[in-house]
C-alpha cells in the first residue's frame, strides 16, 4: 500500500468514528468517496442522498446516472477520478447541508484533497462551490459587481479559478450539479457544453 492509500485509509476511519455533527444517527453509511488515488481530476457534490447513504457510494443514484453519462461523453471512467461530497452523512429528508455540519465535516475533503492533490476540481452545484472557493480564498472572484452578494452556479459554470497559493497546481472549475438534469432536461446540453470544454483541459 502507497502511503496515500495509507493517508486515504486513516480519513476512512476518522470518518466512521465521526460524531461532530448529529447525523451519524440519522444516516446508515456514511460515503466516504471513491475512485483513483492518483486522480488528476475530482468531483465534488454536496452531501449523500437515499441510494448514497445505503450503498456508501457517491453519486449512486439518478444524479450519478446522470454523472456516469456526462463523464463517458468525454471518454473518462469513473475509476479515473475521484469522487466526494462535502458532507460524509445524509441530512434527514435531503434538507440543504447546515453551516455547522459543513464547517465539522469539510476538514475531512480538504484532507482528501491534500492527499490526493488533483490538478482541476469540479465542484457540483452551489454548496460545494461556494464551500471551495471560500476554503481556498477565492470567494472574492466571484461577487457581483453591483448590489453585493455572491454569484451562484448559474453564473460561475465553466468558469476557470487557478488557486495559486499552494505548492502544486489546482484549478477550480464549478459545474452544474447533475441533479439539475432530473428536473430539467435542458439542463443536460449544458452540462454536456461544460464537460466537453472539461475534456480540452485534461
Ligand atoms: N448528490 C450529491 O451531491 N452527492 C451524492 O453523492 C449524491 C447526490
Amino acid at each position: 500500500m502507497e502511503s496515500r492509500d495509507r493517508e486515504l485509509e486513516k480519513v476512512k476511519e476518522e470518518i466512521i468514528a465521526c460524531r461532530k455533527c448529529s447525523l451519524w444517527e440519522t444516516r446508515n453509511l456514511p460515503v466516504i468517496g471513491e475512485g483513483n488515488h492518483r486522480a488528476k481530476i475530482m468531483f465534488c457534490g454536496e452531501a449523500p442522498g437515499a441510494q448514497e447513504d445505503k450503498t456508501g457510494s457517491p453519486f449512486c443514484g439518478a444524479s450519478g446516472k446522470i454523472l456516469d453519462n456526462l463523464l463517458e461523453s468525454i471518454s473518462l471512467e469513473r475509476k479515473e477520478v475521484y469522487i466526494a461530497n462535502i458532507l460524509k452523512c445524509r441530512p434527514p429528508q435531503n434538507r440543504n447541508p447546515q453551516q455547522e455540519e459543513i464547517k465539522v465535516c469539510s476538514p475531512f475533503l480538504d484532507k482528501q484533497i491534500e492527499i490526493i492533490q488533483p490538478e482541476i476540481i469540479c465542484p457540483l452545484g452551489n454548496f460545494a462551490t461556494r464551500y471551495l472557493l471560500r476554503h481556498y480564498g477565492l470567494e472574492k472572484q466571484t461577487q457581483k459587481e453591483e448590489g453585493g452578494g455572491i454569484k451562484g452556479i448559474s453564473q460561475l459554470h465553466g468558469m476557470i479559478f487557478p488557486v495559486d497559493n499552494l505548492p502544486y497546481p489546482l484549478k477550480i472549475i464549478p459545474l452544474y450539479h447533475p441533479a439539475v438534469a432530473t428536473y430539467n432536461s435542458n439542463m443536460i446540453e449544458e452540462l454536456g457544453k461544460d464537460f466537453a470544454a472539461l475534456k480540452k483541459m485534461i
